[in-house]
């Protein structure tokens, strides 16, 4: 009799042993994936730890809401639309900071990064149905809103003339990225991968590996070996239409209101932030190699620049984080 419930006692133990180490397991190695659209593009999510439900959920909130309700352009709801609606208006605190931000780049790479040129950019309709290569006249007028100078931010108010254009096109994915960081900070995860479009952020300890995109074909042409970072690569294959064989892409030479066209075909930035990543990616593909590397070290971030022969310039710092695996590309020298 004694043995037998002895018996019983072990196997109880054993039966609650297993639920406990079950419970524990699922929530130390719960894993959350998600893909969604948001700001034009693909977002995904991949989020390792107990809380990886909750901040998974919390990280598409977070981009849509952003998105609908402060940065995009076409969206009645948000306050990017009212703003360039009324040339200004109350914003709040982090409204301000964003463009705070945009100003920076915009007078660091000397008006190459310019957040106001939306006017030129609704002419040319890339990705819309209302593809197009405007006039001469057409972009001369539109240009003629554009130039960040116009805008004054300062104690929660906006202001600009009346016609300027505020996009978040180049520095939104990266300040969502920047928001849902911020959030992860209170939820129980481990590690997370989250892509807004071409920007990327890593979260939590260890190492990553990022592909950078092969500009002119499938797949990756290289991977970066990265700990947690933000990376954004902006490139002319992203977003474009052709007409009598000529490519015309999405980002725009701030002097002429016509697609940059300077050799480069990708450029990457790695950086501490993700709106910094996003619009210096941005900025230095207007800006060429050589500048955009200026720019690069005045902010403390690394990238790689690809040009159309397949040569990769890279940043001190991103020599050591570069493995190129297509045998298309070469280091510059090498
Ligand atoms: P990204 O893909 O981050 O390089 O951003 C490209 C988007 O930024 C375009 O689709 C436009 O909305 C906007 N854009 C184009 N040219 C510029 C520029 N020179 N400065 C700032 N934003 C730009
Ligand atoms: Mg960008």
């Amino acid at each position: 009799m004694k043995n037998r419930s002895l018996l019983i006692f072990i196997s109880a133990l054993l039966c609650v042993s297993a639920i406990v180490f079950a419970a524990v397991y699922a929530a130390c190695c719960s894993e959350k994936q998600s893909t969604f659209w948001v700001m034009d593009t693909i977002s995904t999510v991949k989020v390792k730890g107990p809380g990886a439900r909750a901040a998974a959920e919390k990280a598409e909130e977070i981009t849509r809401n952003l998105d609908s309700s402060l940065l995009s352009r076409h969206s009645e709801s948000s306050l990017t639309y009212r703003i360039n609606k009324n040339a200004g208006g109350k914003v709040p605190a982090e409204y301000a900071k964003y463009i705070q931000t945009m100003l920076e780049v915009y007078e660091k790479s000397s008006g190459a990064f310019d957040f106001t040129l939306g006017n030129v950019s609704d002419l040319w309709g890339i990705g819309t149905d209302n593809e197009r290569v405007p006039s001469d006249e057409e972009l001369k007028e539109a240009l003629s809103s554009a130039g960040a100078d116009k805008i004054k931010v300062g104690d929660g108010e906006i202001s600009f003339p009346e016609g300027v254009a505020v996009d978040f096109g180049a520095s939104g994915k990266g300040i969502a990225l920047d928001e849902i960081s911020n959030s992860f900070k209170d939820c129980k995860i481990n590690r997370a991968v989250v892509s807004v479009g071409g920007s990327v952020m890593l979260y939590g300890k260890g190492d990553f590996t990022v592909g950078i995109k092969n500009p002119g074909g499938e797949g990756y042409m290289a991977v970066l070996n990265l700990g947690s970072s933000f990376v954004s690569t902006s490139g002319s294959y992203e977003r474009y239409f052709e007409k009598d064989g000529v490519r015309y892409h999405h980002i725009l030479d701030p002097e002429t209101g016509r697609p940059v066209s300077n050799g480069l075909v990708s450029v990457t930035i790695i950086s501490g932030s993700g709106a910094l990543s996003d619009a210096l990616s941005t900025a230095c593909f207007v800006l060429g190699t050589e500048k955009g590397m200026e720019l690069c070290r005045a902010f403390g971030c690394e990238g790689v620049f690809i040009d159309g022969g397949g040569t990769v310039y890279v940043t001190d710092g991103a020599a050591g984080m570069l493995e190129i695996t297509d045998s298309g590309y070469h280091l510059e020298g090498r």
